[in-house]
């Protein structure tokens, strides 16, 4: 057995790598299945009315047959710093268009109870200097963040033109008329000279595939469409009083059961939470914003500096200064103090991914060890531990999740990796054992790693007929995660292709939004019609993609989970699924300098 000194454990013992490495492998053998992302059903058929909206009712409205300077589908954070970039940039006709009953995205959707942010609210949430907002805790609640979309959405005259309820089906380009003709579930057929797209990685909720899903006779309901009318209580986190004589499972145990499982041990009679995969769970350490000190902090431009700070400290940037701290700089942190301890002639690459390696297996001991200090009954504490490396699998920060396991009518049922084996009428199999219960929630996430278009909802159909699953059949294609040849006046806002920042979504979104008005603003001015990437650009964009290093990631090795496609191979137009070789930070930079000279090289206007 090989012990590698100056690894330490949390006790001031010697980390043994070798047998933790072997350890990683075994759990993550137990968890490997051959049928990948299909273990998973569609919410279609007798199963769709589990994504009825519980919050808001369909009003009636005639369909739109008129035309609009930009449509943007998703009103979500991407729809929303787009659409108030532009509204800036005096493009006065923006129409979001949302399945939802109003902006949010995300946080429209997912209000159960304990839902919070989990990157600090000051780099989370977008436009705080914009619409003036103090975040009231560094982790803001999900009733707040929601809030703030509607007030984004208020603040830039958004919801004028927004339609609510109404999913895009078709999206044509008319090459005649240089405008897209856009169709929806409501009637509508209306035109739009320009198109953008934030859909969002994860608004797809799925079901695992557990035989007799269909039979259980209780209630049952996915997190995303949360029935407070069943369980009582609110999303402020009011007692859910109506589970106090109630058997409930949750199952899954990722970041949105982290948050809620807490609140369902103290109100539901007896809860079962199946688990498959702990999660890792950091410190949280969350507190109200002291309103003295944001006055100091909120200087002008303060929102962009805090934003740059952080994705610099968390993407290997060396800056002297950490404004965020917190779980996810701390890896960030440790990682650069052992490079910056190296040796000279130690700086490889070699002794950088040992450095990398070397602070995460610290950094898991710390949280396994936390589970230990934490868990009163030491069998459902061992369970609780996770055994991958941190960034495997999404990392949790929470400070009652660990905790609610010492509620006597809270129960971990752990399935080894097997998972839920079936569900019958009256409750959930689980080790071959039944739990009977009265209620069943789905913590078990979205749809990643399908095709864009099958998530979207839509194709495109761009310049000649082409489809946009037929240009990226072999593979995402783009001149920086946002223009597609083939498909003028189009654009996207997400990550992949650009900055590919995960940590921070929003930081992605904020810099796509502000380069499309830009792009729209010199279209208009120039009295042209189109705007398109020429191929030549989008190829050389992608050649640069691949000349980088693959990311740490989702690694192949990892656990099984959304991240690395389930442990299966993607296969290779997965490798087009990364950001800019040098990181988000030069990405960034690059992005600015392309934006700001106004020449806007690569695109095409006519
Ligand atoms: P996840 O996909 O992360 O978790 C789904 C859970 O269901 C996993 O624990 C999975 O186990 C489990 N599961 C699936 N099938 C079975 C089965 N057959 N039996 C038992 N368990 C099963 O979904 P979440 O909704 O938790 O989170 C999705 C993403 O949304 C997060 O990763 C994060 O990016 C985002 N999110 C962000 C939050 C924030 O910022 N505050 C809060 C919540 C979510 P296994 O791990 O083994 O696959």
């Amino acid at each position: 057995m090989t012990v590698t000194e100056g690894t330490t454990r949390p006790d001031g013992g010697t980390i043994d790598k070798e047998a933790l490495r072997r350890k990683y492998a075994e759990e993550r053998a137990k968890r490997l299945r051959p049928d990948g992302n299909d273990q998973y059903i569609r919410l279609t058929g007798d199963l769709v009315h589990y994504l009825d909206d519980p919050y808001t009712p369909v009003a009636p409205r005639a369909p739109k047959t008129d035309h609009v300077t930009v449509a943007f589908i998703g009103g979500g954070f991407a729809g929303l710093v787009t659409g108030a970039r532009l509204k800036e940039a005096g493009v006065d006709d923006v129409r979001i268009i949302d399945k939802a009953g109003d902006f949010g995205g995300t946080w429209y959707w997912n209000r159960y109870p304990g839902a919070q942010c989990d990157t600090a609210s000051f780099v989370y949430m977008p436009l705080l200097e914009e619409t003036g907002h103090m975040p009231s805790e560094k982790y803001a609640h999900a009733p707040e963040i929601l809030e703030h979309c509607r007030r984004i959405g208020r603040h830039f005259g958004l919801y004028d033109d927004a339609l609510f309820h109404t999913e895009v089906t078709d999206l044509v380009w008319d090459a005649g008329m240089s405008r897209w003709i856009v169709c929806t579930n409501r009637g509508d057929e209306f035109t739009a000279q320009f198109v953008a797209m934030g859909t969002g990685p994860l608004h797809v909720p799925k079901l695992p595939g557990i035989p007799g899903i269909e039979s259980f006779a209780g209630h049952s309901f996915h997190t995303s469409r949360w029935d407070y009318d069943y369980t009582g209580g609110d999303p402020n986190g009011a007692p859910m009083e109506k589970l106090a004589d109630k058997r409930v499972a949750v199952i899954g145990t990722g970041a949105t059961a982290v948050q809620c499982v807490p609140h369902l041990a103290r109100a539901a009679r007896e809860l079962y939470v199946f688990q498959r995969t702990p999660s890792s769970v950091d410190v949280r350490d969350n507190r109200p914003t002291d309103p003295d000190w944001f006055a100091q902090i909120a200087e002008p431009g303060w929102q962009q500096r805090w934003l740059e700070n952080f994705t610099a400290n968390q993407t290997g940037g060396m800056p002297e200064e950490d404004l965020v701290m917190d779980g996810w700089t701390d890896l960030a942190r440790r990682i650069r103090d052992r490079i910056r301890s190296l040796p000279p002639e130690d700086v490889t690459l070699d002794k950088m991914i040992e450095a990398f390696e070397d602070s995460d297996f610290e950094k898991m001991e710390e949280i396994r060890a936390r589970v230990d200090a934490t868990v009163e009954d030491a069998d459902t504490a061992q369970k609780l531990k996770a055994w991958y490396r941190q960034l495997c699998k999404r990392p949790c920060f929470h400070d009652e999740y660990l905790q609610a396991y010492n509620e006597p009518g809270t129960h971990l049922v752990d399935t080894d990796g097997k998972g839920v084996e079936r569900i019958t009428e009256g409750g959930v199999v689980a080790n071959g054992v039944e739990y009977e219960v009265d209620c069943v929630i789905y913590a078990s996430g979205f749809e990643v790693g399908t095709e864009y278009t099958r998530r979207a909802g839509f194709d495109l159909t761009g310049r000649g007929g082409r489809k946009l699953s037929e240009h990226w059949a072999q593979g995402m294609r783009s001149l920086h995660g946002i223009h597609v040849h083939g498909f003028p006046n189009a654009f996207l806002v997400q990550p992949t292709q650009g900055a590919n920042l995960i940590s921070n979504v929003p930081h992605n979104l904020t810099e796509s939004g502000r380069t499309i008005a830009a792009v729209v603003r010199h279209v208009l001015d120039s009295g042209r019609d189109e705007v398109e990437v020429t191929a030549e650009a989008e190829q050389a964009w992608i050649d640069l993609l691949l000349s980088g290093t693959p990311r740490m990631l989702g690694a192949p090795d990892c656990t099984p989970g959304y991240y690395n496609n389930e442990g299966r191979d993607p296969g290779p137009a997965a490798r087009l699924n990364v950001g800019h070789p040098q990181g988000a930070m030069a990405f960034f930079r690059y992005l600015d300098e392309w934006r700001e000279s106004g020449r806007f090289e690569g695109l095409e206007l006519r």
